[in-house]
C-alpha cells in the first residue's frame, strides 16, 4: 500500500528525516547506486514525495543533514538534493521545454503506430528482466528507486525503441512523486537531448551489479541513437514575482506545489482567510492524487492552527468562487507559494489577470532558496554544483 510506504504527513516526513539524517554521509555515497529491491532497506532517503510537494523543505532536509555530517562527508546528497532545484530553476527560465514535452506527448499518442509495445511495455510484458519487474513495481508501488528510474528510461528508448515522451507519461501517471521538472528532464537527459548528444545507455554488467544480481537482462542495445527534436528556444531570464506587501490583508491559495506555507509567509502576514486547492486536473495520477489527498488534508489542519485561521476547500481554481471568498474574508490580495513550471502554474497563470481585473491580484512568493539558486541552473549541472557550498554558507548552512 502507497500509504504504508509514504505515509502523508508532514510528521511522517520529519520522522523520516530525523532517522535518515545520520546515513547521509559515507553510507548513502556508497549506496546510493544499489537497488536492491523494493522489499530491501536501502541507502535512499525515500524523501522525494515529501520534498516534490514541499511538505518538507530542502533547507530543512540540508540542515538536519549538515546537523550530522560535514559538508565534505555528505556532499553527494547534498548535490542530489540539489538536482531537484537545479532542474527546476533550469526549466523556469526554458518554460518552452515544458509546452514542447505536451506537444510530443500528445503528437505520439495520436500518431505511434505500435500501441500493443506500448501496452506491452507499461503492463512489464516485454520479457526484458529487470524491465519488466520495475514496470509492475511502479504500478504497484508508485516509487522506483533513481537507478531503475535510469535503466528503466534507457531501455524504453534503445532497446524498444518507444518514444521517450510517452516514457515520461508513463512515469507521471503512477509516480507518487510525479514531478514535471524532475521527470521530464531527466527522460531528456537520459535520451541525450538534454545535454545533447550524451546519452545514457543501460548495460547488462550494470544492472547484475547494482541490483546485487537480481537481474541481467539479456540483448539490450548497444548503440543509443538521440532520439531527433527540433531545436529549442534560448533562455529567457526567471519570470519577475509581484511585490508581496505583509501589512495588506490576504487570502492564502494552498496549491499542492507548496503544502508547507508556514516557511513561505511566516506568522506576521496578515492571512484573514485561506483554502487548500485540490484540483484532481492539476496532478499526474491515481497514486499522486491518493497521496496529495491526505497531505493536503494534513496541510489544512496546520495552516488553521498556524494562521488561526482555518481554510475552505478549493475544488478546482473557480474564479469567481475563489473571489467570492477572499472578499468575504476582506482580503484585498491572494497569496499562494509560487507554483514552478507545471499544470498548477498554467492554471494560476489563466486565473491571475481575471482577479487582476477584479481588484485582488494574485501573488505567489518565491522561496528564498529558490531565488537564490534557480539563476545560477543556465548551464549544466556541473557549473552550478560548483557554487553550492558558498552559497551553503552565505545562506547559514554549513556544518
Ligand atoms: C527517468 C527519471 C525520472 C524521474 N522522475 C522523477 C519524478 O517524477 N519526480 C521526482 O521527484 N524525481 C524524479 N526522478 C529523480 C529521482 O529518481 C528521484 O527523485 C529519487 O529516486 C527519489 O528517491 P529518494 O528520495 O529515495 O532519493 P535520494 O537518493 O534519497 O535523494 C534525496 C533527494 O534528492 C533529490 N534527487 C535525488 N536524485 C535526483 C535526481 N536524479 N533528480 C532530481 N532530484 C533528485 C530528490 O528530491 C530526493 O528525494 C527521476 C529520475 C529519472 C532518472
Amino acid at each position: 500500500m502507497i500509504g504504508d510506504t509514504f505515509p502523508a504527513t508532514r510528521n511522517a516526513a520529519l520522522l523520516r528525516l530525523t532517522q535518515f539524517a545520520p546515513r547521509a554521509g559515507q553510507a548513502y555515497a556508497s549506496g546510493r547506486n544499489t537497488d536492491a529491491g523494493p522489499d530491501q532497506v536501502g541507502a535512499v532517503s525515500m524523501l522525494s514525495p515529501y520534498l516534490r510537494y514541499r511538505m518538507i523543505t530542502k533547507q530543512e532536509v540540508v540542515g538536519a543533514t549538515l546537523g550530522q555530517h560535514s559538508l565534505l562527508a555528505a556532499e553527494k546528497y547534498v548535490q542530489e538534493v540539489l538536482w531537484r532545484t537545479y532542474w527546476k530553476g533550469w526549466l523556469e527560465m526554458r518554460p518552452s521545454v515544458w509546452k514542447q514535452y505536451l506537444q510530443e506527448r500528445d503528437r505520439q499518442l495520436n500518431s505511434f503506430p505500435n500501441i500493443q509495445a506500448i501496452r506491452s511495455a507499461e503492463a512489464g510484458e516485454t520479457g526484458i528482466e529487470g524491465f519488466d519487474d520495475w514496470a509492475r513495481e511502479l504500478l504497484e508501488t508508485g516509487y522506483l528507486h533513481n537507478h531503475a528510474r535510469m535503466w528503466f528510461a534507457s531501455i524504453w528508448i534503445f532497446t524498444l525503441r518507444l518514444p521517450w515522451a510517452l516514457g515520461a507519461d508513463f512515469f507521471l501517471r503512477h509516480l507518487v512523486d510525479a514531478d514535471t521538472a524532475s521527470n521530464i528532464l531527466s527522460w531528456r537527459w537520459v535520451a541525450g537531448l538534454q545535454t545533447v548528444g550524451k546519452t545514457y545507455l543501460a548495460s547488462a554488467d550494470n544492472i547484475a551489479r547494482f541490483t546485487n544480481g537480481r537481474f541481467a537482462p539479456k540483448g539490450l542495445a548497444t548503440i543509443a541513437t538521440m532520439p531527433a527534436e527540433m531545436p529549442l528556444c534560448a533562455a529567457q531570464p526567471l519570470p519577475q514575482v509581484s511585490y508581496f506587501d505583509a501589512k495588506k490583508p490576504a487570502f492564502l491559495m494552498v496549491t499542492p506545489e507548496d503544502l508547507h506555507p508556514e516557511s513561505v509567509f511566516g506568522a506576521t502576514a496578515q492571512i484573514n482567510g485561506a483554502g487548500v486547492l485540490f484540483d484532481p486536473d492539476t496532478l499526474w495520477g491515481d497514486n499522486a492524487r491518493s497521496f496529495v489527498a491526505e497531505a493536503a488534508r494534513d496541510a489544512a489542519a496546520r495552516v488553521g492552527n498556524y494562521f488561526n485561521c482555518p481554510p475552505k476547500w478549493l475544488n478546482n481554481l473557480d474564479v469567481a468562487s475563489l473571489l467570492a471568498q477572499a472578499r468575504e474574508a476582506g482580503a484585498e490580495q491572494i497569496i499562494t507559494a509560487y507554483a514552478p513550471v507545471g499544470p498548477v502554474a498554467d492554471a494560476l497563470a489563466r486565473i491571475a489577470p481575471l482577479l487582476a481585473s477584479e481588484g485582488v491580484p494574485l501573488v505567489q512568493v518565491r522561496r528564498a532558496w529558490d531565488a537564490n539558486f534557480w539563476p545560477h541552473a543556465t548551464k549544466g549541472f556541473f557549473p552550478f554544483k560548483e557554487r553550492i557550498p558558498k552559497m551553503l554558507k552565505e545562506m547559514g548552512l554549513s556544518s
